[in-house]
């Protein structure tokens, strides 16, 4: 499967690592929309939201546990931060990898949609 995030994950295309462990992968994302701009993705490929099941999800908890720790490294977990995952095209979703946005680092825009 041709999968952008799994190339990464691998080391076939490269980026800048922030954090891995056996589940999952941690990277600067390559067109930073805040000063902080990280994504977290599960090295198992699960496409979007829409295929996180019961036999998956202990990824999901995981990854939160992991944006709780890298806020905290990274310096924003005072000032605060947000968690993004799109799914689907209305959603914004332009990678089909399951990924979470952690942005921090300046006052967000609170427009929601
Ligand atoms: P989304 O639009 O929610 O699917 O997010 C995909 C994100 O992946 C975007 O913020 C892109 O800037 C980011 N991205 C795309 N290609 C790369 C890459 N090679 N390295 C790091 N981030 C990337
Ligand atoms: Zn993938």
């Amino acid at each position: 499967m041709d999968c952008l995030f799994c190339s990464i994950i691998k080391g076939d295309i490269p980026s800048t690592k922030v954090y891995e462990d056996e589940t999952v992968y941690a990277f600067k994302d390559i067109n930073p929309m805040a000063p902080v701009h990280i994504l977290i993705v599960p090295k198992q490929h699960i496409s979007s939201i829409n295929d996180v099941t019961e036999e998956n999800s202990a990824v999901i908890s995981h990854i939160y546990e992991v944006a709780a720790m890298l806020a905290k490294e990274l310096g924003i977990s005072e000032s605060g931060y947000r968690v993004v995952s799109n799914c689907g095209a209305d959603g914004g979703q332009t990678v089909f990898h399951l990924h979470f946005h952690i942005l921090g680092g300046k006052k967000l825009n609170v427009t929601m949609c």
